[in-house]
């Protein structure tokens, strides 16, 4: 498995991370089909060949269901090996999104992080965008409680998960990483990507697959050229985005997982 910095973070990350949507949260989500939460044997099956393939990143979120005590209970005895970004600024509750990107919930929400995590530190935490908050005056508020989970050693770098050009390249400005969406059919963000790595940057990349849209032909994948062998290529395309740290892959399935680590030339 390929291992890339993540930007100026002093953590180096496996080139593909595993996204951690699906095994917690089966509402709200735009998978094609849907998605079904894995029962315990099969969580457990999927970390142990993320682990056996070389990835060290896992992403999650508070507003991902269960996946943050799931993910908990699964890494104890293993918390070394792996590198854990989560979230502050999004709850997902009754099938409903509510956002609160206040100091007072942003510290909140880091310390039921840790908890659920079964940790005293995570790796990274980003700001789950609605959005909105990244292009108003209320981000600054966000960010400077995160600059101050980090001064207590709580957290051990911070970013933006973003919706908007604007929105990302604005966490540049005083963020250690972001998260981006990149595939064959959503190219705005290569901006972004292109400035955080001028400025070394970390770059983790969500929706390579356009949400599994790209590997059924969906989303517009004819139309923007995804080719005969979508994943592949949509793998290959962001990966190979100069800037790039990661690409968060949104599976449940071992099979997945490896045929996209061998597809990018990793195990
Ligand atoms: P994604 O990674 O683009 O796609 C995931 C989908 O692709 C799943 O339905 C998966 O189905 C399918 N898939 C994966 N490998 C495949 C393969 N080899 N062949 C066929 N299908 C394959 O989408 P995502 O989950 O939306 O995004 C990735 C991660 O980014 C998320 O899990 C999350 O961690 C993060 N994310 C963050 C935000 C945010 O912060 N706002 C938003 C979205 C996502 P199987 O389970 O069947 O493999």
């Amino acid at each position: 498995m390929e291992m890339r910095p993540l930007g100026s973070t002093g953590l180096v990350v496996s080139v593909i991370g595993l996204g951690t949507v699906k095994l917690g949260r089966d509402q709200g989500v735009k998978y094609p089909g849907g998605t079904r939460i894995p029962t315990d044997d099969e969580a457990r099956s999927l970390i142990k060949s993320a682990a056996d393939l070389g990835i060290t990143l896992i992403d999650t979120a508070p507003a991902y269901g269960t996946s943050e005590a799931r993910l908990g209970a699964m890494l104890a005895g293993q918390r070394e090996r792996w590198t854990i970004v989560t979230k502050v600024g999004e709850e997902f509750e009754g099938g409903v999104s509510r956002f609160d990107f206040s100091a007072a919930a942003v510290r909140a929400s880091v310390e039921r992080s840790l908890a659920r995590l079964r940790t005293d530190r995570v790796e990274c935490v980003l700001i789950h965008s609605d959005g909105v908050i990244e292009n108003s005056p209320g981000f600054d508020e966000t960010i400077d409680e995160l600059e101050k989970l980090k001064a207590r050693g709580l957290i051990r770098s911070f970013g933006a998960s973003t919706k908007s050009v604007s929105g990302g390249l604005r966490s540049l400005d005083r963020c250690d990483v972001v998260m981006v969406t990149l595939n064959l059919a959503a190219k705005d963000d290569l901006q972004v990507i292109a400035e955080a790595k001028k400025r070394n940057k970390g770059v983790l990349i969500k929706k390579a697959l356009a949400s599994g849209h790209a590997a059924v032909g969906g989303a517009g994948a004819g139309a923007a050229g995804f080719g005969p062998d979508p994943v592949v290529a949509s793998l290959r395309f962001a990966i190979g985005t100069p800037g790039v740290s990661s690409v968060i892959v949104g599976t449940t399935s071992p099979v997945h997982l490896a045929e996209n680590c061998r597809d990018i030339g990793g195990e």
